[in-house]
């Protein structure tokens, strides 16, 4: 049975991913300080005989005892106002957390792969995003804690991957959305679906005609665990290649919930992309990776658990 450490395991996509590698049978080690994961995410876990949960910071040394064949790395904030209210934890598990994550895999001789983001491109001058584009990043903006967070993660596994020989894998992941994401968390989807259903006012940052590629969540999951399996240690995007305007997508949860919500315009917050597209070519042919989940379907389901949340029953 693999054996499988990962960080941030309470996190958004981290407890999706404990729920899938359990489901093909790895033993979980879920580590997790709980700075912006929750126990609730991972709740239906606990009992599970294949997993444990950790609760420890990763900028500290990791101890794991017995073998290990996987090592996720996905603790980090990664919503904007996370980011912007946790500077330096989000510098230092970029840096520091990687780092250690890495030294785990070295003494384990496991498998490294480091979520890694679309953040890494900035705001792109290259339409759409492929993995060798450099990117286009303010260092010194209020997001750049987290974008050059990220891009020192991605240097630092190529550095244990050429210098120390470490089996890694880089997967630049672009707007998950579904089940599980935070009602308070700052990301436009779960805003507006928690707005909507309350019947407050939507509110759009800029005039809305900022692009994104959202993607839902057993997708991104689905690519990153092919990824795992692949032997490709240069980036890859997962994500979809159906960009929207946040107008339109904030329209489309207006209907789909039946709301009355009127829509309010406020400040485009600091340095946010004007658009993000992946190309992917590299999951599509080399992964066999593409996303399988309409919109419209990922959209009812992540309402109908902001619904539950809202209600207090999920
Ligand atoms: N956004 C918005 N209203 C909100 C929250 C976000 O218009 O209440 C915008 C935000 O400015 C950005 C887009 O929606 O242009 C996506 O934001 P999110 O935080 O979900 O993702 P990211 O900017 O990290 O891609």
């Amino acid at each position: 049975m693999p054996r499988t450490v990962i960080t941030g395991g309470a996190g958004f996509l981290g407890s999706h991913l404990c729920d899938r590698l359990l489901n093909e049978g790895h033993e979980v080690i879920c580590i997790d300080n709980l700075l912006t994961g929750s126990l609730d995410n991972i709740g239906h876990l606990m009992g599970h005989p294949g997993f444990c949960f950790v609760k420890h910071d990763v900028t500290n040394y990791i101890h794991v005892k017995g073998h290990v064949d996987f090592v996720l790395h996905f603790a980090s904030p990664a919503s904007p106002i996370d980011y912007l209210r946790l500077p330096i934890q989000t510098l230092k598990v970029g840096a520091l957390g990687t780092h250690k994550a890495l030294g785990l895999t070295k003494e384990k001789r496991a498998r490294f792969l480091l979520a890694s983001t679309s953040e890494v491109y900035g705001d792109p001058k290259e339409h759409p995003q492929k993995e060798t584009y450099w990117g286009h990043v303010n260092p010194v903006g209020l997001r750049g804690v987290y974008d050059e967070a990220k891009r020192f993660a991605e240097a630092m596994t190529m550095a244990y991957h050429r210098f120390h020989g470490v089996d890694t894998r880089i997967v630049r992941i672009f707007n998950a959305y579904g089940p599980r994401m935070r009602l308070h968390d700052g990301r436009a989807l779960p805003t507006f679906m928690r707005q909507a259903l309350a019947e407050e006012p939507i509110t759009i940052y800029g005039d809305g005609r900022q692009t994104r590629s959202f993607t839902y969540v057993s997708d991104t999951v689905e690519g990153i665990f092919r990824l795992l399996h692949s032997n490709i240690a240069d980036p890859v995007n997962i994500g979809s290649r159906q960009e929207i305007t946040i107008q339109t997508i904030a329209e489309e949860i207006l209907a789909l919930t039946g709301s009355a919500s009127t829509i309010v315009f406020k400040p485009l917050p600091e340095d946010d992309p004007k658009s993000r597209q992946p190309d992917t070519t590299v999951a599509e042919t080399a992964l066999g990776w593409q996303p399988t989940v309409p919109r419209r379907q990922g959209l009812t389901r992540t309402i109908d658990y902001v619904r539950k949340r809202l209600a207090g029953c999920a």
